[in-house]
């Protein structure tokens, strides 16, 4: 989930800043987030492209993490998503066809009609339990990152999205 999160740092929709890894046998195999198409405008920089009340410029952090699989030519079968929020409707129809058996998420976005959804469809939902332990271990290891690293980092991005 802390490497959800940090997937979620690079997206580029500030209406939300989601992020998500997909998980098969204890490995990550692919990352996602949610931002327009490779070389395609980004709302960061243009605004975004409304439609019935949403942006549609982007893909969903979920759909990039089954797109990033595609791409390289890995199976998505029988994985766990860990994702920031939980899926919407659309990306929980990708997901299951996708093979994806275990949503892990770390908060509910707009409503929980996904959970139902789950149920009906035989993929178990989560929402995932922090371990004070670990965020503590975390936020230790980023200050003590070597000063140099933290200054490339800071002109990289905004760090103080970060919300662990
Ligand atoms: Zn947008
Ligand atoms: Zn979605």
């Amino acid at each position: 989930m802390s490497m959800a999160h940090m997937a979620a740092e690079r997206s580029t929709c500030d209406r939300l800043r989601a992020g998500a890894v997909l998980v098969r046998d204890h490995r990550v195999i692919a990352t996602g987030y949610n931002g327009a198409p490779p070389h395609m405008d980004h709302c960061d920089d243009v605004g975004h492209l409304m439609e019935e009340g949403h942006c549609i410029r982007t893909l969903h952090a979920e759909e990039n993490t089954l797109l990033q699989a595609a791409k390289f030519g890995i199976s998505t079968d029988d994985t766990t998503v860990y994702t920031t929020f939980s899926p919407c409707y659309h990306c929980f129809k990708k997901l299951f066809a996708a093979g994806v058996k275990r949503v892990v998420a770390m908060q509910v976005y707009r409503d929980t009609s996904v959970f139902d959804a789950c149920q009906k469809a035989g993929v178990i939902f989560e929402l995932y339990e922090p371990d004070p332990h670990w965020l503590e271990y975390l936020s230790t290891l980023f200050k003590e990152l070597p000063k140099e690293r933290i200054e490339a980092v800071k002109g990289d991005s905004d760090l103080s999205r970060l919300s662990f």
